[in-house]
């Protein structure tokens, strides 16, 4: 055997070995306990072999009309659609909202008047709410189109002017405010509405008051994803710990920051789940 034959056969044989190592660490890390097993019931028993065997006819998804309420899904309950605030109560008194109604089918803030709410209550929801800060831009950080969306009128989400303008990034446009920074910051220019896409499943607590299911939010900014599906850590305080009050179903809150902010809001709606 000449040596370069040689050398071929040995590095030949090495990398059977080595493959052959590596094949073992992949069986050996696929290998999991049996609570780790997900088992899919559905997909049990004798395996079909007709493509009947796997087609479904129920349960029926109901109809819906995408835009089929006035713009808003069919059945979509609609909250604000810029003809008055029927749906809505000061957060301070529950009395009549004193918040601006605008020609234009939106609301603004009225500023140091307070938080609004929604009279009804929600727990686990679908929200698309539209908003936009002031074209004219003032003050900086946290103090520039503040605003927010409490969902069971206790989880902030950030509503912030937030274009060539830096803040925390915990408190940044699309964060949970002083918990989870968005994924991205996905704002259109100042002064431009931007859309939330919201979907909210409400913690649950047992009958000792203690949170046994986290609440978890995904919300789409503008069509962009920045928070997919994150878990709630308890209520958004300015100053503080995240707390978890026992609670059940809750309004939707829109917040008055206090300083002026003119922040508007349009075409609100929502469609439990
Ligand atoms: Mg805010």
């Amino acid at each position: 055997m000449k040596l370069n034959q040689c050398i071929y056969i040995f590095t030949l044989g090495f990398l059977v070995v080595a493959c052959k190592g590596e094949a073992q660490e992949a069986e050996v890390n696929q290998e999991a306990t049996e609570s780790e097993v997900i088992i899919h019931t559905e997909y049990s028993g004798e395996e079909p072999t007709k493509p009947e065997g796997t087609e479904f006819y129920e349960p029926i998804p109901p109809v819906v009309n995408p835009t089929g309420n006035n713009g808003a899904p069919s059945d979509a309950i609609v909250l604000f659609d810029g003809s008055g605030f029927d749906q809505w109560v000061m957060t301070n008194d529950s009395t009549e909202v004193v918040w601006h109604l605008n020609d234009d089918g939106s609301m603004t803030v009225k500023d140091k008047t307070g938080d609004i709410q929604t009279s009804q209550n929600f727990g686990d929801i679908q929200l698309h709410i539209e908003w936009k800060s002031p074209a004219e831009v003032q003050r900086d950080g946290q103090n520039r189109g503040n605003s927010g969306i409490f969902l069971s009128g206790l989880y902030e989400i950030q509503v912030l002017d937030n274009n060539d303008n830096d803040t925390y990034v915990n408190g940044q446009v699309g964060s949970i405010y002083k918990q989870h920074v968005p994924l991205a910051k996905a704002s259109v220019p100042t002064g431009e509405w931007n859309t939330y896409d919201i979907v909210y499943h409400a913690p649950e607590f047992n009958s000792d008051g203690q949170k046994i299911k986290s609440g978890t939010i995904t919300l789409i900014h503008n069509g962009v994803l920045v928070q997919d599906h994150v878990e709630i850590k308890g209520t958004t305080p300015y100053i503080g710990w995240p707390k978890n009050p026992v609670h059940g179903e809750g309004p939707l809150k829109l917040q008055d920051h206090g300083d002026n902010s003119r922040v508007s809001y349009r075409n609100i709606w929502i469609r439990e789940l």
